[in-house]
């Protein structure tokens, strides 16, 4: 194999080449400490180009038909000249997303146009580093020029919000009847929603869609909204017949107008949250790497499991041991 040159993977991920993309966020996703500095040189190459798409975080339960909007959306935004990357991000850090996605092609109409780049599988991991890698990737998909990169939480049941702290604005998407409880929607990711999607506003289904729509709007109208300069508001969407398309493409146009200042401050403060997460996590490894910690930690856990010495001073004497070992 010859050696990653990231200069050359940045240059071909901005000449909009999609394997070239592919094969750059598998390699920022590698948990393997060998690939890192290789990532870190290919983010800090494309990084320069990054920042201008749009960034939208899908999130909502299971079965409420995220993969089938993303797809008719998506659709719609390519249609009308837009380029839109696609990516999953798993909060649960279930490993390699078989389970919830299998190997089956996802958005099958959009993954064939060339306007769109669909990413297959969703990042698996440590939650915190399921987050982390899928901030890397939308790096490389803005080096790459998209216009909008969409990020759909996937996984049941885990936190929806993993998305918020990834993306500009936040659109839930909640199925036709039934209260938050019912659908396990937390109050909390109401509280944070730029926008809400009612889905599946067809057949018979359609009175429901319409109920639950003034329900939401009802209780947004209750609510600090999260984004400055913006007011959240709830659309009604069927992508089965591919309608309410439109609305929700102006919405989405419109947040990017009406909250542009709270969207850079937003930005400025995820780039630093994650920072300090990566902060956390590389110190962690260290320490866990070590070996003058690991020659203390089993008595110094033994004692504090038995009662005789506090979690806090046997935390502290760990630290003061790697910090010894790292001045020698
Ligand atoms: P996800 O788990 O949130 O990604 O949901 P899916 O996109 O896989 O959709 C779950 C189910 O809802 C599937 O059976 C879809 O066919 C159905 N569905 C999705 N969108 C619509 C819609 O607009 N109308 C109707 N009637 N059904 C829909």
């Amino acid at each position: 194999m010859t050696a990653f040159d990231p200069a050359a993977a940045a240059a071909a991920i901005r000449a909009g080449d999609r394997r070239a993309l592919a094969r750059a966020i598998t390699l920022v996703e590698s948990t393997r400490e060998a690939d890192r500095a290789a990532a870190e040189a290919l983010l800090a190459a494309a990084g320069a180009h990054a920042g201008g798409a749009a960034r939208l975080g899908v999130s909502g339960a299971p079965g409420v038909g995220k993969s089938t909007f993303i797809e008719a959306f998506g659709l719609h935004l390519v249609e009308r000249g837009r380029r839109l990357a696609v990516l999953a991000v798993d909060p649960s850090g279930a490993r390699g997303g078989g389970a919830i996605l299998g190997d089956k092609t996802r958005m099958a109409e959009l993954s064939q146009r060339p306007e769109a780049f669909v990413r297959p599988s969703p990042s698996g991991g440590a939650p915190g580093a399921a987050g982390r890698r899928a901030r890397d990737a939308i790096t490389l998909c803005e080096a790459a020029g998209y216009d909008a990169v969409i990020v759909e939480t996937v996984g049941a049941g885990q936190s929806e919000t993993a998305v918020r702290d990834l993306a500009d604005m936040f659109v839930l998407l909640v199925a036709p009847g039934g209260g938050d409880e019912l659908q396990g929607i937390k109050r909390g990711v109401v509280e944070v929603a730029d926008l809400i999607v009612v889905t599946k506003n067809d057949g018979a289904l359609a009175a429901a869609a319409g109920d639950t729509a003034a329900h939401y709007a009802a209780a947004l109208r209750l609510m600090r909204p999260p984004t400055p300069g913006w007011t959240p508001c709830a659309l009604l969407c069927s992508a089965l017949e591919r309608r309410g398309l439109e609305a929700i493409r102006e919405a989405v146009e419109e947040f990017a107008r009406a909250a542009a200042a709270a969207i850079a401050r937003r930005r400025a403060g995820q780039a630093l949250a994650a920072m300090r997460a990566e902060l956390r996590e590389l110190l962690e490894a260290r320490l866990e790497a070590s070996p003058a910690v690991a020659a203390r930690r089993a008595a110094l856990e033994a004692s504090v499991t038995a009662g005789g010495l506090p979690p806090s001073a046997a935390a502290r004497a760990l630290v003061e041991t790697f910090l010894a070992a790292s001045r020698r």
